[in-house]
């Protein structure tokens, strides 16, 4: 039992460590061996590096002291059998990403909420940077959102810290242009969310944006019927239908304008 909470301790510190391995890999993996042609979209790149460096700033500054903050102010205190070994944080994972599916449903389906998720539905291309693409406030705000289930469950910090680590890794993953063969992916997409599942949620056509919100577990969709059928293809069209990208100060500005 010790030897697994220390190793869920340990696991939760090097959480920027294997993000930023993770990301290496994927983001030289996917320029090696690319699933979709890259298309030339000028500042792409800049847009996504630009969303991500406020991110960097501020979590810190708020995002981390909120999940701190949280984690100290739970509503009971588990006993301790409900505490440590390897099946309670299997359990709160799938917990915390059952929430983090419907957080994302909100996001599409609440409007004020979708103003600012549509920040990252505006790139017109995906690969691992979009995993970190996302307005500063919709990073705030479902930092806080989980508190919700952080609080009314009492999960120990060590098992939200490593949710964090899994999650972080999976939406790197499922964004990325990857190239996987058919057969590995297709099995895969049985358990986890891929690429082939998450890049429909971004195809160009509004019915397959508001589907497939899932991010690690791929079961959520099926179950709530939120799946959509269309299968990906490396020309799909990326991005929001009828809409264009935006420069940098536009993207962050654009949830607070008339016609964002
Ligand atoms: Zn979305």
């Amino acid at each position: 039992m010790q030897a697994i909470e220390s190793l869920v301790t340990a696991a939760g510190g090097a959480k920027p460590l294997i993000g930023g391995v993770v990301f290496l890999l994927l983001f030289i993996g996917e320029r090696i061996a690319a699933a979709a042609p890259r298309p030339e979209i000028k500042h792409r790149l800049i847009h996504n590096f630009g969303l991500w460096a406020i991110v960097l700033v501020m979590s810190p500054l708020i995002i981390a002291p909120l999940t701190a903050f949280g984690a100290n102010h739970l509503l009971w205190e588990r006993p301790e059998a409900l505490r440590a070994g390897l099946l309670f944080l299997i359990a709160d994972i799938i917990l915390l990403d059952l929430w983090t599916y419907w957080a994302h449903r909100a996001w599409h389906r609440v409007p004020v909420m979708w103003r600012f998720h549509k920040v990252h539905h505006f790139d017109e291309f995906l690969d691992t940077t979009s995993a970190f693409r996302f307005h500063i406030l919709e990073v705030m705000f479902s930092a806080l959102l989980r508190l919700i289930p952080i609080a009314l469950l009492a999960i120990p910090f060590t098992h939200v810290i490593v949710f964090e680590t899994v999650f972080i890794c999976a939406v790197m993953f499922h964004h990325s242009n990857l190239r996987l063969s058919a057969g590995f992916e297709r099995a895969l997409s049985r358990v986890m969310v891929t690429p082939s599942i998450h890049w429909v949620h971004h195809h160009a056509v509004m019915k397959d944006t508001h589907s497939n919100y899932a991010s690690i577990l791929s079961l959520w969709d099926p179950l709530f019927a939120s799946r959509s059928a269309t299968r990906r293809t490396p020309e799909m069209k990326i991005g929001l239908e009828s809409v264009e990208d935006k420069p940098l100060l536009r993207l962050i500005l654009t949830p607070f304008m008339r016609r964002g």
